[in-house]
């Protein structure tokens, strides 16, 4: 592999064979995970924000193709509901941070850079670089702005301080510092919601809810010939329900925005000092050093502490744990060619 990203870098870190599978064989599984999907969906979203174009065109249409795809009808509603989830959570964002016109101004947006460091080109892609205006306590200052999703508590100190180092952030300050001068480091989380689509009581002509028998399915009524609006015995009786619909459901993570913003999003300006820039630059040098080793002796060990990470498992287990040796002669079932081998630089060329 010629060029490298940061992504490759921290798989490669993780565990060298997902390397290989990644970067090197260039395999994927089938579907993206629905959490890549989701950032994926609200990053895009942003940039349309930054740079005036239409917020939600896009998304509909990647989610209307994704949706066809399936047969399934509950990945349909599940992808359904995920788009809702996108546009309530983009929708949110824009009323937070709705003063944003104030206080910054855009200088560039989402583009892909090209970096060589020791004869190895290196690509990123950007957010965006902003200026922040001049405040009480700040004069004006350039800003490399990095938005981030995440299922975390977006005040978790533990969350930012891992942030303050970041190595994919360095990478891109290193990357475009002679271009922009940079002189702070925004990050601006955005939390996934770990609200989920419930179940809603189905309703007959008259608006009632409808209770019914466990052992026929036959409507429950009280002795005065009314229907029964409430279960009343729990083991013989069950109230009819549905999904939620899935832009109610979008509706109810809206609400829960409005009414806890600061829950959903938070930014936050981490400087970047030299010795943080040296020391990602020899972090990258002794990866690249320790790839080429890998790759002259045609060997990428397992590294099997990763094969759970993110309460997961690893993508690659199956071929991985079934595979004698990790050349793929064939491309394995439920496994497809990667269409580049960075995807995660491609979000900007749809
Ligand atoms: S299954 Fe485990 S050892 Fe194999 S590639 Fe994945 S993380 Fe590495």
């Amino acid at each position: 592999m010629k060029v490298m990203t940061n992504s490759a870098m921290g798989t490669f870190q993780a565990c060298p064979r997902k390397f290989y599978f990644n970067y090197v064989a260039r395999i994927k599984k089938d579907t993206d995970s629905v959490p890549l999907r989701f950032g994926s969906m609200v990053h895009d979203a942003l940039e349309r924000r930054l740079t005036g174009q239409p917020l939600f065109d896009e998304i509909n249409k990647q989610y209307d193709k994704a949706i066809m795809q399936t047969l399934n009808p509950y990945e349909k509603y599940t992808m359904n509901c995920e788009r809702h989830a996108v546009i309530a959570t983009v929708l949110g964002y824009c009323d937070h941070w709705q003063s944003d016109g104030e206080t910054m101004a855009i200088i560039d947006v989402e583009k892909t850079f090209n970096y060589i460091e020791d004869g190895q080109e290196w690509q990123g892609m950007k957010d965006a670089v902003v200026k922040l205006a001049e405040s009480i306590m700040m004069p004006e200052r350039v800003a490399l702005m990095e938005h981030k999703t995440t299922s975390k508590d977006v005040r978790d100190e533990g969350y930012w301080a891992r942030l303050s180092i970041d190595s994919q952030i360095n990478l891109y300050y290193q990357a475009m510092q002679e271009k922009y001068g940079f002189e702070t480091v925004l990050y601006d989380v955005i939390k996934r919601t770990s609200i989920k689509p419930a179940k809603v009581p189905v309703l007959d002509d008259d608006g009632c809810k409808i209770v019914t028998l466990k052992s026929d399915g036959s409507r429950v009524y009280n002795k005065n010939g009314t229907p029964k609006k409430a279960v009343g015995d729990s083991k013989t009786q069950e109230l009819q329900t549905v999904m939620e619909d899935p832009k109610d459901f979008g509706d109810r993570i809206y609400e829960a925005i409005l009414a806890e913003p600061q829950d959903f999003f938070e930014r936050r300006e981490l400087p970047r000092l030299d010795i943080n820039l040296d020391e990602s630059a020899k972090d990258r040098s002794a990866v690249v050093r320790q790839i080429a080793e890998c790759e002259s002796s045609g060997h990428y060990p397992k590294a099997t502490q990763a094969c759970n990470m993110y309460h997961s498992l690893c993508p690659y287990f199956n071929i991985c744990s079934t595979c004698g040796t990790q050349k793929l002669d064939v491309i394995p079932e439920g496994y497809v060619l990667k269409g580049s081998t960075h995807t995660e630089l491609e979000r900007n060329r749809k």
